[in-house]
């Protein structure tokens, strides 16, 4: 695995994440304010174009490009989070092998920046709820002896579930945390592109 797999994950992301841009906009308009869905579209296009003008000869370089990207095209709460995970994963892979290991620590890297940039914690109906079982099941794998793909796999799958229990939370962070109560009873948007990310990922990564 090389840099080519993350422009793969990359282009594999922003295909996903445009066919599902109206789905995630109708999620958000349940709990939010109808945008997911294109914002997550603007990023990863903006992405694409950036891929499509230039080369990385590294896979730190690649990824600081698609966090610093979507940090400056995406308005709203998911273009710094999404764009501090993608700067904060790459920043951990400068100088790394691409080991199941060090992607785990990478990805570790990345989810604290979610963190710490959001302040959210597990059960808050967020995109970490997808994030938080998803890292719990990668270290899992690996320390089973897993390689990247299939550690990706179990990720994926674990981001799922959590994807889908976040339909009965009430939310306390983002726009559907001014729901309260009426924010229960619906899937949150950010939980879901999460797990379409680490989907795309496990193809691409292996
Ligand atoms: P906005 O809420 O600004 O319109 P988006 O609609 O693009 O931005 O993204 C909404 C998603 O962002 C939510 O579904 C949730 O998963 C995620 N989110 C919002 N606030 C936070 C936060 N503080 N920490 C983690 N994720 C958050
Ligand atoms: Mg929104």
């Amino acid at each position: 695995m090389g840099v080519d797999s993350f422009v793969d994950w990359l282009r594999d992301a922003a295909g996903v994440l445009h066919e599902n841009a109206a789905y995630l906009t109708e999620l958000d308009s349940a709990i939010g304010d109808a945008d997911h869905g294109a914002n997550m579209d603007r990023g990863f296009q903006a992405i694409v174009a950036v891929l499509d003008e230039s080369s990385f000869d590294s896979a730190d370089e690649l990824l600081k490009k698609a966090g610093m990207t979507l940090v400056s095209k995406v308005g709203g709460a998911s273009g710094p989070l999404y764009g501090t995970f993608f700067l904060r994963f790459g920043t951990a892979l400068a100088g790394a092998d691409l080991s199941a290991e060090a992607i785990g620590r990478a990805l570790h890297a990345g989810v604290e920046g979610v963190l710490a940039r959001g302040k959210a914690e597990l059960g808050d109906k967020t995109m970490y709820d997808a994030w938080a079982p998803a890292l719990e099941a990668y270290d899992a794998a690996v320390a089973g002896g897993s390689e990247v793909g299939p550690a990706l796999t179990a990720a994926a799958e674990a981001a799922a579930k959590g994807r889908d229990a976040t339909v009965p939370l009430v939310a306390r962070k983002g726009r559907a945390s001014y729901l309260g109560e009426r924010s229960a009873g619906h899937q949150d948007p950010g939980a879901t592109s999460t797990t379409l990310i680490l989907e795309s990922a496990a193809r691409t990564l292996t």
